[in-house]
């Protein structure tokens, strides 16, 4: 395996297997993998402990006034997944609800939130070996940084994928509702004037409404050797 490291930014639309690829590549390659989704869910959860997030409105003022009172870290549990940590407590289950998700497509639409969330993912990335999945880091995050992915998958199959998951864990979402959260996030993602979703210019598109997990992770490993064998030959 080389030696250099390289940052890996892996973006796409929501529910569209960013996740499971971003940390395969870790895995194999010995990186770290972070979940940028889920910072801004544990802002979400963080604004909708306090009522700040009602259906109509976000109170900004108060949570402009708080942002640096949220820290956020990982930690990873005896099974070896990756968990959330909002100021010291686990709510790596209370972030994965419908209202946390909701409440994080909102709050990542305010300039305040990103800039302070993508200041410590640089930080995070500063020493490279980092695979990091979300909307914004091929563009805004790591623009430099040397593989790019970009996923989709079509909105249903997103929606299917996302209701199985919810399933497997014991929730009773309704397709229905799932598909139509799916497709408010993308809309919001896509439309947002702060740092919206768009492939980077130089990141590698990949649908995967028909492929399967490996048959993508062996794709984003042969990128990955391309790349680096080519860096090395430089
Ligand atoms: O990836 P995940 O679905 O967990 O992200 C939750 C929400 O956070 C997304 O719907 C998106 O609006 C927002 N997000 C973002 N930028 C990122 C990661 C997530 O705006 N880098």
């Amino acid at each position: 395996m080389q030696d250099k490291k390289i940052n890996i930014a892996v973006d796409g639309f929501s529910s569209c297997g960013k996740s499971t690829i971003a940390k395969g590549l870790a895995k194999q390659l010995l990186y770290t993998y972070i979940d940028s989704g889920a910072m801004y869910r544990a802002v979400a959860l963080f604004a909708i402990r306090n009522g700040w997030i009602s259906d109509s409105e976000i109170n900004e003022e108060q949570l402009r006034q708080h942002v640096a009172d949220i820290r956020i870290t990982f930690k990873t549990n005896q099974q070896g997944e990756q968990e959330t940590y909002l100021n010291g407590e686990n709510v790596e289950n209370d972030i994965r609800t419908l209202e946390a998700a909701n409440g994080a497509s909102r709050v990542s639409t305010l300039g305040f939130v990103r800039k302070a969330l993508v200041e410590q993912q640089q930080l995070m990335g500063k020493e490279k070996g980092v695979v990091m999945d979300g909307r914004d880091i091929g563009t805004v995050v790591f623009p430099e940084a040397e593989l790019k992915l970009f996923l989709t998958a079509s909105p249903e199959i997103r929606a299917q994928r996302r209701f199985d998951e919810m399933k497997a864990k014991g929730e009773k979402p309704s397709l229905e509702d799932v598909l139509a959260n799916v497709k408010e996030r993308d809309l919001r993602d896509t439309t947002r004037e702060e740092s919206p979703l768009r492939k980077a210019d130089d990141a590698l598109e990949l649908d995967n409404s028909a492929i399967g997990i490996e048959e993508q992770l062996q794709w984003a490993i042969g990128m990955f050797n391309k790349i680096t064998t080519k860096d090395e030959q430089n």
